[in-house]
């Protein structure tokens, strides 16, 4: 049942920073994620702060570098669909493409999809694990089998969002506006491992409002996929994935970006995968490679060794695809 809260639906970014300055606000945009959490209490809110009477945040347009900005409050079912993100990145479009179900495609926000909260089963459950302050892991000796194997300890969550991978391999910044005023930050310096950040799992103050994601002109021309493993055949979170970004010519790497998924607490560069393939033309040995390379350090818990070989899979059918 959801507890009480008071809800204020706001008509500026202003507005919205300075009520979410109040501690126990929470930021409401597709609420996909956040009424999911409330209603099971894995965290409570004393004030819902909506961001849905702010136009300027949604819709997707071209920027002066050649690349795009993307309102956080745009639909992901939009980012999927629209045509200037097939074309200049197509692997962000798949990886919008492949969230969760249509319907929550159509509420469900780019903004929230980075900002959503953890899935472990622990965490989302009537347990008191480190994630909420607690003093134990119970996924550490317990159920583990959708957990890290690279980057975990003292809390082995996944980073759950389809979009963070693919929006790091192509170099996107996020925008973000706070009681500090506005600051620009590349994704992949956006999430935060256990080590840093125990309870949460980014950057964001209170107060902050991700306000826009602003693809660049120089990865818009560079051929980019993102290929999802995952347990059901739809509607479902990643077992793994990788968002790969190429410069390309003909078949010869000039330059690349990898970044794993559902594998770690935040997206997972893999410098290994785009060590193996830079300046190498892409075949099926260089690709065996580079999987290879990608589990190398890879340090599974009881029940999730799986990842390894599905890792491995999914770095070499991507490469294959490319070429
Ligand atoms: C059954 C199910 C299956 C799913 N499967 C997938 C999947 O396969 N892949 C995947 O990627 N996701 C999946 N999801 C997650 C879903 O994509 C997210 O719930 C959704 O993207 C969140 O967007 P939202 O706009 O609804 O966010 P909300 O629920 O409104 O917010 C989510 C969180 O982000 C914060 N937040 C939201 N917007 C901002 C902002 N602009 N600035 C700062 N903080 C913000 C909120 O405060 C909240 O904590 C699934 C969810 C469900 C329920
Ligand atoms: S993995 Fe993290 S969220 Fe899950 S039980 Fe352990 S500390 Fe809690």
């Amino acid at each position: 049942m959801l507890a009480n809260f008071s809800y204020v639906r706001t008509q500026s970014v202003d507005e919205a920073v300075e009520h979410l300055s109040d501690s126990g606000a929470r930021l409401h945009a597709g609420g996909t994620d956040l009424l999911g959490c409330l209603r099971d209490g894995t965290f409570s809110a004393d004030k819902v702060v909506s961001l849905s009477g702010i136009e300027q945040l949604s819709g997707i347009r071209p920027a002066s570098d050649g690349g795009l900005r993307i309102g956080a409050l745009t639909r992901i079912s939009e980012v999927a669909s629209s045509a200037l993100v097939k074309e200049r990145y197509p692997g962000l479009a798949q990886a919008a493409g492949g969230v969760a179900s249509p319907q929550l495609r159509n509420q469900g926000t780019l903004g929230g999809n980075l900002c959503q909260r953890p899935r472990c089963w622990y965490y989302r459950g009537e347990f008191h694990c480190l994630k909420k302050g607690g003093t134990k892991c119970y996924a550490l000796d317990g159920e583990n089998r959708y957990h890290a194997i690279f980057g975990g300890g003292p809390c082995y969550i996944v980073h759950p969002s389809d979009t963070a991978p693919a929006l790091i391999s192509l170099k996107a910044k996020l925008i973000i506006q706070g009681r500090k005023g506005e600051r620009s930050l590349p994704v992949e310096e956006f999430f935060e491992l256990p080590t840093m950040n125990l309870t949460g799992e980014n950057v964001l103050l209170r107060g902050d409002v991700v306000t826009e994601i602003a693809l660049p002109g120089e990865t818009a021309g560079w051929k980019s996929s993102y290929r999802k493993v995952r347990e059901r055949g739809a509607w479902d979170f990643a077992l793994s994935s990788l968002a790969l970004a190429l410069r390309l010519n003909g078949s010869r790497v000039l330059q690349a970006r990898a970044v794993l998924g559902g594998v770690a607490p935040i997206p997972w560069r893999c410098k290994a995968i785009e060590e193996a393939v830079t300046g190498k033309q892409l075949d099926s040995a260089i690709a065996r490679q580079a999987a290879l390379a990608a589990v190398e350090g890879a340090e599974p818990m009881e029940q999730n060794g799986y990842k390894v070989a599905l890792v491995r899979g999914i770095v070499e059918e991507s490469l294959l695809a490319m070429a």
